[in-house]
């Protein structure tokens, strides 16, 4: 089995729009974060490339990946995301699971760069624990990261990477995304509420 060179656009204006949105909703800082749809067959995922800019992020920007050798079609001269092995280690952990996004919002961020933990709050879903798993902290695009952060998201749906950011899964992006709003919108309420508390 090689290569099916022939891109899915459908797949590739879904994260392109998923990208412009997470921008506008102030979820990415500079050229972190990255998306990825697997696609139907199971045997390839679409995904940011490295060092894209979500507001401009085009096209021409989204890498399709074979996940099991990670040979890839690139329409354009950049790599698949230093974060590929941590998006397959979710798709084959989880068959339930077609999308994965990763940000650095600012407030689920802050969470995790302070020693405070992140309360689950009423509003999205299951509640599985009183608090927002947390994976510790190894290098981004790191084996380690990939292995650990993948494995913390066989049981939860949003887990958040300390001293670094964000991930969602979901059956779909749209669920993948509204749970990074989720998250971040709990971390701006709690963040506010302890302001308030001082
Ligand atoms: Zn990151």
């Amino acid at each position: 089995m090689g290569l099916n060179k022939v891109m899915n656009n459908d797949i590739i204006e879904k994260i392109v729009k998923t990208a412009h949105h997470i921008y506008d909703k102030d979820m990415i800082l500079g050229k972190a974060g990255n998306i990825s749809i697997l696609d139907d067959s199971g045997k390839f995922i679409y995904i940011t490339a490295s060092g894209t800019d979500f507001k401009s992020l085009s096209y021409n920007d989204i890498i399709k990946v074979n996940i099991n050798d990670l040979s890839y079609v690139s329409r354009c001269d950049k790599v698949p995301s230093m974060e590929t092995s941590l998006h397959i280690g979710v798709y084959k952990n989880r068959d339930d699971v077609k999308s994965v996004v990763h940000v650095h919002s600012p407030y689920a961020t802050a969470f995790a760069f302070s020693n405070k933990r992140l309360r689950q709050l009423e509003g999205f879903g299951e509640i599985t624990g009183e608090y927002i798993a947390e994976v510790d902290y190894y290098p981004p695009g790191s084996k380690k990261l990939a292995k650990y952060a993948s494995e913390a998201l066989k049981n939860e749906d949003k887990v958040l990477l300390k001293d670094h950011g964000l991930i969602t899964v979901g059956m779909d992006i749209d669920e993948a995304t509204l749970l990074c709003e989720y998250v971040e919108g709990i971390a701006k309420t709690q963040y506010i509420t302890h302001m308030l508390n001082l």
